[in-house]
């Protein structure tokens, strides 16, 4: 493998940064980790064969400032960067900046990015490749009268929703006319505020679907495949806590229709590397929500079903390898389950950063901890709360569900609150246990009601 790049520039941090950097290893690829002050004493960087710092704690000087990361490139000698997820991950502009000095961004086309960072020109194309979308508006919608219009035609309730959204963001239910005005005010202040483009559109409400995205993956001579299904409906305000992979929900028939047409999709699209098409599932019935263009928070669950590294093959795509094997060559094994494990409070959510004073990780078959946490770290205050992600894998739900329960009882981080009591009352509660739940499900389950 060690010939594909020379080196390759991490620009991320945390578990996500380390978990890249352990795939370069394996590949026999030295790798360049990147930190801003507040992060030189953090895991990525302590295991880093070369590091270099870009700046100060603040995101946008440090982790969002391209062309710091782009200098530490070039003087690394580095000649592919990998963005991971977050940050510059889905930034088609750093993606062209990258390939405009000679540097490959592993990841998708700048053109594939930054389509699908919009969100109302990736339901415009999904709609021609002849995906199903969520009933709502065509397009943006610029007036309230014509919001008020698509919602008579689709019924209430209905989602305002932020074209440039992201990470739940920038989205707001009206129940009724007499909420639509103020949905559609807020949105757009968010979207203005935290986008800073105010573009909404219309969508139909859902009130159960379930959250199931399809990994997605293609190579530059228009082989695509895909990884099998996550279902993601585990969420706290549109943001996911646990995934699972597949779905407790899915008939065969279903999760071979999803595959089919979403694979088709991709391939009339040319999209290349990883992708993951995110769908709303009720009464049977797939609807495109979203697409991500770039590796996910929940890609281990995937990994652990397929037995696959899909760090690995992202670097070999972005070298100009094909995958070198088709649909019928990938095994789905057993099921697999992912916990988010957040630096925050498990009662009200508040981040809680500070000194880890011991750190005690689970392990045992089947069990996988993606962490930068150490015992001695302290976790700032400036970045995302996520600080271990725990993944278990076992040869039926059932004996997946003990596994992680089991894991979850072993995981000990002391000094700061985390959630994992939180995940605990989840995998020991009876509905979590049938697989019966839908995206509204644990909002309810936290709030106790
Ligand atoms: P983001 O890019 O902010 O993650 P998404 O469009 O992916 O936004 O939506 C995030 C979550 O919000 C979904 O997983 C789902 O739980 C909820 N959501 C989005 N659209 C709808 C809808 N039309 N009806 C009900 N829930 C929705």
């Amino acid at each position: 493998m060690a010939g594909l790049f020379q080196k390759v520039l991490i620009a991320n941090r945390g578990e996500i940064a380390l978990r890249i950097q352990r795939a370069c290893r394996d590949m026999g690829i030295p790798s360049v980790a990147v930190h801003s002050t507040a992060d030189a004493q953090a895991m990525h960087v302590r295991l880093a064969d070369e590091s270099v710092c870009i700046g100060p704690p603040a995101a946008r000087e440090s982790y969002l400032n391209a062309a710091s990361i782009l200098s530490a490139a070039i003087v690394t000698g580095a000649d592919a960067i990998h963005p991971g997820y977050g940050f510059l991950a889905e930034n088609a502009e750093f993606a062209e900046m990258v390939e405009a000095h000679g540097l490959t961004f592993i990841g998708p086309s700048p053109a594939h990015i930054r389509m699908m960072g919009d969100k109302i020109a990736a339901k415009a194309a999904m709609a021609t490749l002849g995906v199903p979308l969520v009933p709502g508006s065509d397009g943006e919608v610029t007036r309230i009268e014509q919001a008020r219009a698509v919602a008579a035609r689709i019924g209430y309730p209905v989602l305002i929703k932020a074209a440039a959204g992201g990470g739940g963001r920038g989205m707001k239910v009206a129940h009724d006319a007499e909420g639509l005005e103020e949905a559609w005010r807020v949105a757009r202040a968010e979207a203005r505020a935290a986008f800073g483009n105010e573009a909404v559109y219309v969508e139909k409400y859902l009130d159960r679907p379930r959250h199931i995205e399809l990994q997605v993956f293609a190579d530059a001579t228009g082989n695509v495949v895909h990884f099998g299904e996550r279902d993601c409906s585990l969420q706290r305000r549109h943001q996911k806590l646990l995934e699972e992979a597949g779905s407790p929900a899915l008939t065969a028939e279903a999760r071979a229709r999803l595959g089919t047409t979403a694979t088709a999709a991709l391939a009339r699209l040319g999209y290349r590397n990883a992708g993951t098409l995110e769908f709303l599932y009720q009464d049977g019935q797939f609807a495109f929500i979203e697409m991500n263009t770039r590796l996910q928070v929940e890609h281990p669950v995937t990994e652990m079903l397929c037995g696959i590294d899909l760090v690995r093959e992202q670097i070999r795509i972005a070298a100009g390898e094909t995958l070198g094997y088709g649909q019928e060559d990938i095994a789905f094994s057993g099921h697999a389950i992912e916990c988010r494990i957040n630096a925050e409070d498990p009662e009200n959510f508040t981040p809680t950063p500070g000194l880890v004073e011991a750190y005690h990780a689970p392990g045992g078959l089947g069990v996988r901890v993606d962490s930068a946490l150490y015992a001695g770290y302290k976790v700032p205050p400036f970045y995302d709360s996520l600080v271990a992600k725990l993944i278990v894998h076992g040869p039926t739900r059932a004996q997946a569900i003990a596994r992680l329960a089991r894991s979850l009882a072993e995981f000990a981080v002391i000094g700061i609150k985390t959630t994992l009591p939180l995940h605990q009352r989840i995998v020991a509660d009876q509905r979590f246990q049938a697989g019966d739940y839908d995206i509204h499900w644990l909002e309810r389950f936290v709030a106790g009601t």
